[in-house]
């Protein structure tokens, strides 16, 4: 695989500061939206991917991004510390982090949900939810380094609104959504920000593992004010504000990046 070709402006709003992307799994991914976005807004980068798997795809990305890149299963406490461990010894510090990353059972995705098993729910929550909690316990002291710091969670609407298909993850984002709050009331009074990106369908690797997907993107397109689907580059400006200085009052939020779509009472009938 090729790189691809990468742009940075000069005086950008991430100019100086040092970011973890957790959750790149191939170029469709959001997490890589937002490392284009970042790195084109001047930031540092650290990419980090689940396992041996991915090298291939996340290796070229990095390049073309100049980041470090790691491999990291956020559910083994070694690999996180061996990640945060690497962190602290080359940057010394860090300014933010972008949790892009969840995971349910095949299982669970799509099946009536009074059928789940408690085994994939508790799963589908430590990878999803619970690793945020993990990953900041390890960030937040390095942000505060620098003086502070900021993290960003990709969520859906499905924390808050029932989406067909979408199963465990809906508690797994109500879950992650709640941590973020929960984390803000620990960290921000020290200087450590959290926030939540809930962004509109976009196809990615995840995406494709969620019966109905197709449907769902078409219908959240049309119906959404915006008109049209979200893209990479949406969700990334948008990650790009909240871990730019410019947020610096914005604590525990779920911005949505959607076109609109959450606000609707009735989809389709505008
Ligand atoms: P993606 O498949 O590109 O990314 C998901 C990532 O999670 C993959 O890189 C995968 O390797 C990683 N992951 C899963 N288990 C892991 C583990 N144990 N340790 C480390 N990493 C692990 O898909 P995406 O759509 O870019 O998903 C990124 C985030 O965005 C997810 O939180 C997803 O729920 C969220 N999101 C996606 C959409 C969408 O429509 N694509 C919409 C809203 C929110």
């Amino acid at each position: 695989m090729t790189s691809p070709a990468m742009t940075r402006a000069e005086g950008g709003l991430l100019t100086g500061k040092r970011g973890l992307i957790l959750g790149v799994a191939n170029a469709r991914s959001l997490a890589w939206g937002i490392a284009v976005e970042a790195y084109a807004h001047g930031a540092q980068l650290a990419l980090s991917y689940q396992d041996a798997r991915l090298a291939r795809k996340v290796e070229p990305l990095a390049e073309a991004a100049q980041a470090r890149v790691y491999r990291c299963d956020v559910t083994q406490a070694d690999q996180l510390d061996a990640l945060f461990g690497d962190i602290e010894a080359t940057w010394g510090g860090l300014d933010f982090l972008i949790h892009s990353l969840a995971y349910a059972p095949a299982s669970a995705l799509g099946a009536p949900y009074s059928e789940i098993s408690a085994e994939a729910f508790a799963q589908t929550l430590e990878i999803s939810a619970h690793s945020l909690a993990s990953l900041t316990r390890r960030a937040a002291p390095l942000m505060l380094n620098g003086g502070g710091g900021a993290i960003v969670a990709l969520t859906y609407l499905g924390a808050s609104r029932v989406v067909p298909h979408y199963g465990v993850m809906g508690p797994a984002k109500a879950a992650l959504e709640a941590s973020v709050r929960a984390l803000s009331l620990e960290w921000a009074p020290r200087g450590v920000r959290l926030n939540a990106l809930s962004a509109g369908p976009v196809r990615t690797l995840a995406a494709a593992g969620i019966p109905g997907f197709k449907p769902l993107l078409k219908a959240a397109s049309e119906a959404s004010p915006l008109g049209r689907a979200i893209t990479p580059k949406d969700v990334g400006r948008a990650a790009v504000f909240l871990v730019s200085d410019l947020s610096e009052a914005v604590i525990g939020e779920v911005l949505h990046v959607d076109g609109g779509f959450h606000m609707l009472g009735l989809a389709g009938l505008g």
